[in-house]
């Protein structure tokens, strides 16, 4: 790291720059001029650090694939002025922009590191400060002239993920993250311990491609005891529908019921691309492992194996924005693009 290191830090809102309405009682973004008056130490930071905001910053509830597509040109426009990128974003749906960001940037070989925080930035015990300051320093790790993370990171609470392997798992915690399926990258204590062994290397040698076309028509539907069958059928016979994210049970098991299996037939049939991917926190889908998951297996349903329901849904806005042919959508979906699965 050195004053020549230069990072971009973007702000698009979060508990991490809110206060309290005192009329209200709730939290509500500030602006960003605001929140950078609160931490004096980024100018004791050894690299040189400037600062976009979102016109208007938002709590991360309201986020959407037009402002996903906001930070990818963000980041563009930026990407050879600046060594590495810092995304200040609320906690709720980091997961989400972080993983869409991941497959949105494609040939990424300089760090975008997300993080925010459980407190804001002007509470007594904010995890802001932590949070910030580690997190651009990771952005400015360099080795031999190269950037260390040539990937979308999340850091939260010490530790350094890959984003697109990340939920949330907390609302409370300043442990609000956990990566089930994969190590974190970098692990902060006195020292800031780098797991080389399992970050991406791109190289510089492709140049960045930054994709802005993404298509929502899609959705999640977790499976649960008791789901009926007229529910079950509106949604796979939703208008413009194209993807479905099935969140089965266990290691990729569903129902064996003749009137879900042949609702199923009929939706891949008429087009529908269904992703099956496990509803527990950590593990993969093993389909053909129990008799509850064969029937998808021959149906040829997409393997979602140990993605997140983060990835996978941005996964498939970024192939459908992509107009990759739909004969070609599950091979491609069960490739690892971006480190997101095995
Ligand atoms: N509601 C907030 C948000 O996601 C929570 C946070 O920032 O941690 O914007």
């Amino acid at each position: 790291m050195t004053k020549n290191t230069k990072i971009l830090l973007i702000y698009t809102g979060g508990t991490i720059g809110m206060v309290k309405d005192y009329e209200s009682g709730t939290l509500k973004p500030l602006n960003f001029g605001k929140l950078l008056k609160n931490i004096p130490e980024l100018y004791q930071l050894d690299c040189e650090i400037e600062s976009v905001s979102f016109k208007k910053p938002i709590d991360s509830s309201n986020m959407s694939p037009e402002h996903w597509v906001e930070i990818v040109s963000l980041i563009e426009q930026h990407y050879q002025s600046h060594d590495g990128f810092v995304v200040l974003h609320g906690s709720d749906t980091m997961s989400y922009t972080a993983a869409a960001m991941s497959f949105l940037l494609e040939n990424l070989s300089k760090p975008v590191i997300f993080t925010g925080s459980q407190l804001p930035i002007g509470d007594l015990r904010t995890d802001a400060k932590e949070n910030l300051i580690t997190s651009i320093q990771i952005a400015a790790l360099r080795e031999k002239g190269e950037p260390v993370i040539q990937e979308v990171g999340l850091y939260f609470e010490y530790k350094l993920y890959r984003a697109n392997r990340t939920t949330k798992i907390n609302a409370e915690h300043f442990e609000a993250f956990a990566s089930l399926n994969y190590p974190p990258l970098v692990e902060s204590g006195v020292h800031l311990k780098v797991n080389y062994e399992y970050l991406l290397r791109n190289g510089r040698t492709k140049k960045l491609h930054a994709h802005k076309q993404l298509d929502n028509n899609v959705v999640i539907l977790k499976l649960f005891p008791g789901l009926n069958k007229i529910v079950f059928q509106s949604i796979l016979n939703i208008p413009g529908l194209k993807a479905l994210v099935l969140e089965t049970y266990g290691a990729g098991n569903a129902p064996t019921e003749a009137w879900l299996i042949s609702a199923l037939r009929e939706a891949i049939e008429k087009g529908l691309h269904v992703v099956n991917v496990t509803q527990c926190s950590g593990g993969s889908v093993i389909m053909g492992q129990y008799e509850t998951s064969e029937q998808l297996q021959e149906l040829h349903v997409i393997n979602g194996k140990d993605i997140t329901t983060e990835a996978a849904i941005t996964k498939l806005m970024y192939l459908l924005g992509s107009q990759v042919s739909p004969k070609l959508l599950k091979t491609i979906f069960e490739t690892s693009l971006r480190g997101e699965m095995q």
